[in-house]
C-alpha cells in the first residue's frame, strides 16, 4: 500500500473538518478527492503532507508511519490551486530550489532539470521568469518543481481552479500522462466532478468532513450508496419505492433489485430509487415505456443542447408514484435527457401528455428515506418540525419532513421511513411503542428541553448483523452527522466461548462492510438500562439508538427504556425493530456444532472451551476480564 489513512480526524474550534477519514490508496494510483468546498479536502490532504497536525489517526506512507514526521521528510510532493512559484526566480531556480535546499550537487541538479522540463514539455524556458508563462504552463512547471526531489506521493490541491477551460482541459491530459510516466501515487482535491470522473482511477467523495464513499467513477456513478454521492454525482431523478417482498414497486413496475448492491430490504419498508435522466424512458401517452414503465407525465419544458435535449416532465404524486425528496408534495418534476436521434423520431412538444419509465435503475441503500412527523395536533407537529435534531437531520439528508396528524386512535398504517414522535411527560415511549405496532420500523422519540447531539450510543439486541435495523440506521445518521459513535455490546461470563464473541466480530464487520459505519465498540456487563443510565448521566447531550426484536424480550427492553427516559434526560431516542427477526439461540447448541465441525474432541469442555477461544481470538483482541 502506497498511502494507508486510518481514522484521521482534525478539528478547528471544537468542530470536526476531517472526521474519522479511512482509505488505502495503491502504489501508482491517481486517486481523486471530490467534494464541495469547506468538505475538508484540503485540510486531509495538508494532513498527509504534513502541512497540518492531525488530532487523531494514522498515516502511513510506504509502510512508514509518518504522522509525526516533519513534511521535509515524507517524500510529498505538493502543488497548490495558486500557483506558488516564487515569482522573482527564473524557471530553473524555481524548479531546483528543493534540491538546493537538500545540497544536490550543481551537476546533478541540472541533469535533473533538464529531465523534469523536458516531461512537462518546457523545454528551454530555463532562463524565463514565472509572469513570462501563461497560467497554464505556470502549473506545469509547479508539478515539476514538486517532483524534483523525488517524492514517491504527489499531492495536487486544485490545480487547475484559476485557468480558463480550454487550457484546464489540456493540462489535465498533461499532468495525467506525467503520472503515468513517472508512475507516482497521486492525489488530486477537486470539487468539479467531471475533472474528478475524467482523471480518476479511483474517487473518494467528501461531505462535511467524511469520506463518504469511495470507488471507481463510473461505479460510484452508477451505483452509490448515499443519496448526497447519487446527487453530487451528476443530476439524479429520486423516487420512494416500496418493498413488497418479491420486489420494490414503483408507480406500474416492480423492480428486483441486485441483492449483492442493494440492501436487504424488509417487506413495506421503504426505498430511495435513482433514475439518472439519460435513464430516462419517454413513450406515447397511451403506450408503454419499456423495459420498466413507471407512469404518465406531462412535458412541462425542452430545451436542445445540440448532441442531446433536455426534458423536464411533471408527474402528479400518488400512492404508488411518489418523489423521496418530498413525498408528500402534489406533483413533482422528472429530469430526463435523450440523444438526437431519439429526439427526432419521436418528437416532444411543451405540455404534450407522455408515458415515462426507466431504462436502467438503482436502489439505495440508504435506511432512512422519508420523515414523518407524528403528532396530536397540527400545533404540535410544528413545534417537532422546530426541534433541533428534526431540522439538523433533513437538511443533512435532504429530506422535507411532513407532519402526519394522527387520529383518536393513534393507529396510521402507513408509517414507513423515520417516524418522529414527541417524547411526552410521564408518558415514557408510549407514544414511540404505538407507532412502532403500527408497523414502522424506526421511531425517533424527541425529549422536551432537546440539546444539539453530541454522541450516538448504539444498541442492538443480536440479531442477524447483516438485517441488523439498527446498525444500517446508524450508518445512515452517522453518513450524515458529525457525532461520535459507541455499539454496546453485552459481555457476560458466557461471552468469550460462546456466539456473543462471534457476535461480536460479526458485527463490527458486518456494520463496516454492510452499513458503511466504523464504530467504536464498548463491552459492559449487567444490565443494559442501567448501563445506559449510568452513561446518560455523565452526558445528556446523547442520542440513544436501540434495536429491539418484537419478542418478550424486546417488550421488556422497551419497558425498561421507557421507565429510563421519564427519569433521566437525553436528546433523543430512536428505536428500531427487527421485525421477523429470530431471537439468539442459546450459547450451547451452537459452540457444539463448531467444535464438533473444527474436529476438536469434546471430551473435556473445559479444554473445547479453551481451545475455541484461541481460535476465535487469534491476535490476542482484548476481552473482558483479561
Ligand atoms: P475544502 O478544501 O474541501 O474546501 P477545507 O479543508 O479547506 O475544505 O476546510 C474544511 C473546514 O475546515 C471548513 O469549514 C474550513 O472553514 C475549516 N478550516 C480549514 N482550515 C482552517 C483553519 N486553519 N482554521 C480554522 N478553520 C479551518
Ligand atoms: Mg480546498
Amino acid at each position: 500500500m502506497s498511502i494507508a489513512l486510518e481514522q484521521i480526524s482534525k478539528h478547528y474550534d471544537g468542530t470536526a473538518a476531517v472526521n474519522d477519514v479511512t482509505v488505502d490508496i495503491a502504489e501508482g494510483e491517481f486517486f481523486v478527492l471530490l467534494g464541495p468546498s469547506g468538505s475538508g479536502k484540503s485540510t486531509l490532504l495538508r494532513a498527509i503532507a504534513g502541512l497540518t497536525t492531525i488530532d487523531h489517526g494514522r498515516i502511513v506512507l510506504h509502510g512508514r508511519d509518518v504522522s509525526s514526521v516533519p513534511a521535509k521528510d515524507r517524500q510529498v510532493g505538493f502543488v497548490f490551486q495558486n500557483y506558488a512559484l516564487f515569482r522573482h526566480m527564473t524557471i530553473a531556480d524555481n524548479i531546483e530550489f528543493a534540491l538546493r535546499a537538500r545540497r544536490v550537487r550543481v551537476n546533478e541538479r541540472r541533469r535533473r532539470r533538464a529531465e523534469l522540463l523536458a516531461l512537462v514539455a518546457l523545454e528551454g524556458m530555463d532562463n524565463r521568469l514565472p509572469a513570462e508563462l501563461s497560467g497554464g504552463q505556470q502549473q506545469r512547471v509547479a508539478v515539476a518543481r514538486a517532483l524534483a526531489h523525488e517524492p514517491r506521493v504527489l499531492l495536487l490541491d486544485e490545480p487547475f481552479g484559476a485557468l480558463d477551460a480550454r487550457i484546464r482541459d489540456e493540462l489535465r491530459r498533461a499532468i495525467r500522462e506525467i503520472q503515468r510516466a513517472v508512475g507516482i501515487t497521486t492525489i488530486l482535491v477537486t470539487h468539479d466532478q467531471e475533472e474528478a470522473f475524467t482523471m480518476a482511477d479511483r474517487l473518494g467523495v467528501m461531505d462535511r468532513g467524511r469520506l463518504q464513499e469511495v470507488g471507481e467513477p463510473r461505479a460510484l456513478y452508477t451505483v452509490p450508496r448515499t443519496r448526497f454521492v447519487a446527487t453530487f454525482l451528476g443530476a439524479a431523478n429520486l423516487l420512494l419505492g416500496h418493498d413488497d417482498g418479491g420486489g420494490v414497486r414503483i408507480g406500474d413496475s416492480v423492480f428486483r433489485p441486485n441483492r449483492r448492491s442493494s440492501p436487504a430490504t424488509v417487506n413495506g419498508t421503504e426505498a430511495t430509487i435513482v433514475i439518472r435522466p439519460e435513464d430516462i424512458a419517454i413513450a406515447h401517452e397511451d403506450e408503454s415505456a419499456y423495459p420498466h414503465p413507471i407512469g404518465t407525465a406531462a412535458v412541462t419544458e425542452l430545451e436542445f443542447v445540440g448532441s442531446s435535449e433536455r426534458i423536464r416532465l411533471k408527474v402528479t404524486s400518488s400512492d404508488h408514484l411518489q418523489s423521496a425528496l418530498s413525498p408528500d408534495a402534489g406533483a413533482f418534476t422528472i429530469e430526463a435527457s435523450r440523444n438526437a436521434h431519439d429526439s427526432e423520431t419521436f418528437p416532444l412538444v411543451s405540455g404534450q401528455p407522455v408515458a415515462f419509465g426507466a431504462k436502467r435503475i438503482h436502489v439505495l441503500s440508504t435506511r432512512i428515506s422519508t420523515m414523518r412527523l407524528i403528532a396530536g395536533t397540527e400545533a404540535a407537529g410544528k413545534q417537532l418540525r422546530e426541534s433541533v435534531l428534526v431540522r439538523d437531520l433533513a437538511d443533512r439528508m435532504h429530506i422535507v419532513p411532513s407532519v402526519r396528524v394522527t387520529g383518536a386512535d393513534g393507529k396510521d398504517p402507513l408509517l414507513s421511513g423515520l417516524a418522529v414522535v414527541a417524547l411526552e411527560d410521564g408518558q415514557g415511549l408510549a407514544g414511540a411503542v404505538r407507532v412502532l405496532q403500527a408497523g414502522a420500523c424506526q421511531v425517533l422519540a424527541i425529549g422536551n428541553g432537546e440539546r444539539p447531539v453530541e454522541r450516538l450510543l448504539i444498541y442492538t439486541q443480536p440479531s442477524r448483523p447483516a438485517r441488523d435495523g439498527a446498525l444500517s440506521a446508524a450508518g445512515s445518521l452517522l453518513r450524515h452527522m458529525n457525532i461520535d459513535a459507541t455499539l454496546l455490546v453485552r459481555a457476560d461470563e458466557r461471552f468469550m466461548y460462546g456466539r456473543r464473541y462471534r457476535y461480536l466480530l460479526d458485527i463490527r464487520e458486518s456494520a463496516l462492510r454492510v452499513h458503511g459505519v466504523d464504530v467504536r465498540t464498548e463491552s459492559f456487563r449487567g444490565n443494559i438500562v442501567h448501563e445506559l443510565a449510568l452513561r446518560l448521566r455523565s452526558s445528556a447531550t446523547t442520542l440513544l439508538l436501540v434495536g429491539v426484536t418484537s419478542t418478550a424480550s424486546g417488550r421488556v427492553l422497551i419497558d425498561g427504556l421507557g421507565k429510563l427516559v421519564s427519569r433521566e434526560a437525553c436528546a433523543a431516542i430512536l428505536l428500531t425493530s427487527a421485525r421477523g427477526e429470530p431471537e439468539q439461540r442459546p450459547v450451547w447448541p451452537e459452540f457444539r456444532r463448531y467444535a464438533v465441525a473444527r474436529g476438536a474432541v469434546a471430551r473435556k469442555t473445559s479444554s473445547c472451551k479453551a481451545r475455541f477461544a484461541a481460535d476465535r481470538n487469534p491476535a490476542g483482541a482484548r476481552l473482558p476480564g483479561g
